[in-house]
């Protein structure tokens, strides 16, 4: 590996984790996200419109559907290895469930954005 595709993993890989954590992808500022996993329209800072990259529709789905089934999949094998009660079952389905999916949403979408910029030349 050269250091010029070292420099340009490292950069995506920051970009990523800039989108993940919130910062506008182009001026840093922590403005990207408005709701837990949704864009806000543009960022507050330096103006850049989110909305217009916002990934939507069912393409969400094939990330979503396979992570159901295996959240699934793990709270039937938790109760049948624990047998714990009811109430804390549901509890920590809520939390699991939604932080999971919360997580992925937001690594999909910040990984699209990120390539979406990149493909409409914002981001070099
Ligand atoms: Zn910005």
């Amino acid at each position: 590996m050269t250091s010029g595709e070292s420099q340009n993993a490292k950069g995506q890989g920051g970009h990523l984790r800039a989108a993940l954590f919130g910062l506008c992808p182009r001026c840093r500022a922590r403005s990207l996200w408005d709701a837990p996993a949704a864009f806000a329209p543009a960022c507050r800072a330096c103006g850049l419109a989110f909305a217009n990259y916002e990934p939507r529709g069912r393409g969400l789905y094939f990330v979503l559907l396979p992570l159901t089934a295996l959240l699934i999949t793990g709270a039937l094998k938790l109760d049948d290895a624990v047998r714990p009660p009811l109430w804390l079952m549901l509890g920590l389905m809520v939390v699991v469930v939604s932080g999971v999916i919360i997580g992925a949403m937001r690594l999909m979408k910040a990984a699209l954005l990120i390539a979406r910029l990149r493909a409409a030349g914002v981001l070099a």
